[in-house]
């Protein structure tokens, strides 16, 4: 007998229950991946993710290879591919782990109606994209937590099943598969991680033996580097959230506690989305409509050229890293939304044109957090670029690392370039005050 177990957000070989359960249904098992023709239109596999996915998917093949196996992809509309498939090789289950966006609740349906017709059953998997599955806990009355802390309280309680272990055979039938992606991406950024579940568990071993210990101190020295930066990892499914919170549990400490509450968050952001698909594009709680348009502005924000060093170097690190620390997301995203007054959506797509991490859930609600049209308690809270860059680069050690040419002023003097005479560099966009008292009567506040 033959089982498929469809790999979507979940690339890897440990702790994958559709994997497990196809292998103890069936004889032989189709690891099949489909690179769809709607996600690449979409333009949610944006070069940066593009090549860390083809790295991630020449990894994955070389573990199932290491077990006997291999990985068989195919290109084209993922539920007329999969159906294809189980015509060439008799399959009669389909496993696949449970989805979270509007698209992936498309696909799970059109996969069992699909799928039924040809007499092959869908079993889809909980608890493999999320530690806690969307819905697996809420509030009295209600489908799902619109607040962080409430929702940790409960997520806090849940009782998970244990990781699986990686199996050890995975015997393949004989089927046709479409060439591996070129790992070469144009317009990919220099500077981004390996992509694979190797890469991500080898990352994730030094980081619980070491940087874990200092997280709830260091997680928001911009110059530090002291987070995980296991986020495209994650993203992909490389790694088990599940796994990564057991592991991090049992190593303990406060490093680990703090490092847990940030996997909630992401748990957090998927139940939302889950609960309220359209929260991808439109106002998820406080509907904002008086945004400015101003493409300079915008675009001198993309490309770092808003005069204020701190907000430049963190959009220069995204474009060359695909990635960028979590409090330079949060400044920049400030300045976007509340300093410029410009819609969350623009800078939403700039993040997902470039983040390897880059994903619906996590990037669109984190930016209406920011925003004040989500889930943020305090809507109105504005962060000062200045206060934050004193705060988390006292120094000025991240703006020195991406702006150089500005490493010759002193001490956090380099925070304000404006203040010495003929400093080549961008004028402020805006004064921090007039931006603020734009944003006070655009909101109705004084
Ligand atoms: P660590 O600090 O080591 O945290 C561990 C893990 O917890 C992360 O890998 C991530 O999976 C999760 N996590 C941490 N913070 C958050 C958070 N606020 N929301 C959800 N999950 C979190 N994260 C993404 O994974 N994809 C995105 O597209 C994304 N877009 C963002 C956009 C904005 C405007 C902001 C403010 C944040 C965004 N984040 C996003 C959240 C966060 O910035 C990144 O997850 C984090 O910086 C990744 O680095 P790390 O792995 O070193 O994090």
């Amino acid at each position: 007998s033959v089982a498929i177990v469809l790999f979507t957000s979940d690339l890897r070989v440990h702790d994958h229950p559709p994997l497990r359960a196809a292998l103890d249904a069936a004889e032989r098992v189709v690891p099949l991946f489909v690179l769809d023709d709607g996600v690449r239109r979409a333009g949610f596999t944006a070069p940066n993710r593009l090549a860390f996915l083809a790295e991630t998917l020449a990894d994955l093949d070389a573990s199932l290879r290491a077990r006997g196996g291999r990985l068989v992809t195919r290109e084209g509309p993922v539920v007329d591919e999969v159906c294809a498939v189980v015509r060439e090789t008799g399959a009669r289950e389909v496993h696949v782990a449970a989805g979270v966006s509007r698209y992936a609740l498309a696909r799970e349906e059109r996969l069992r109606r699909e799928l039924g017709a040809q007499g092959c059953a869908l079993r889809v998997h909980d608890g493999v994209i999320t530690a806690v599955t969307p819905g697996a806990v809420t509030p009295d009355g209600r489908d799902h937590f619109a607040v962080f802390t409430p929702y940790l309280r409960q997520w806090e309680k849940v009782r998970t099943r244990s990781p699986l272990g990686a199996p050890r055979r995975v015997e393949v039938p004989d089927v046709g598969s479409a060439k591996p992606l070129p790992e070469n991406v144009p317009g990919a950024s220099a500077g981004l991680p390996s992509g694979g579940e190797r890469a991500g568990r080898e990352r994730l071993d030094r980081w619980l033996s070491s940087g874990i210990r200092d997280y709830a101190e260091r997680h928001d020295d911009l110059a530090g580097d002291g987070t995980s930066r296991l986020s495209p990892y994650l993203h992909f499914g490389c790694l088990s959230p599940l796994e990564v919170v057991h592991r991090a549990r049992t190593r303990g400490g406060e490093g680990a506690e703090a490092f847990v509450r940030q996997l909630a968050w992401r748990d957090f952001h998927h139940q939302t989305l889950h609960a309220r698909p359209s929260a991808a594009h439109a106002d998820y709680r406080t509907q904002h409509d008086r945004w400015r348009t101003d493409e300079r502005e915008a675009a001198a924000w993309r490309d770092g050229e808003t005069g204020y060093p701190i907000v430049d170097a963190a959009m220069r690190q995204l474009r060359h890293e695909g990635w960028m620390h979590n409090r330079a997301r949060l400044l920049v995203s400030s300045f976007l939304t509340k300093t410029l007054y410009l819609d969350w959506r623009i800078g939403a797509r700039h993040f997902l044109d470039l983040l390897v991490d880059g994903d619906v859930a996590n990037n669109q609600l984190n930016w209406q957090w920011m925003a004040g049209t989500g889930t943020d308690t305090r809507p109105n809270r504005v962060l000062n670029p200045l206060t934050q860059a004193r705060r988390f680069d006292p120094d000025g050690a991240y703006v020195r690392r991406w702006l150089p040419e500005l490493d010759f002023l002193p001490g956090r003097s380099i925070h304000e370039p404006w203040k010495a005479d003929g400093v080549p560099y961008p004028a402020p966009l805006v004064e921090l005050s007039d931006g603020l008292a734009r944003f006070k009567a655009a909101r109705g506040k004084d």
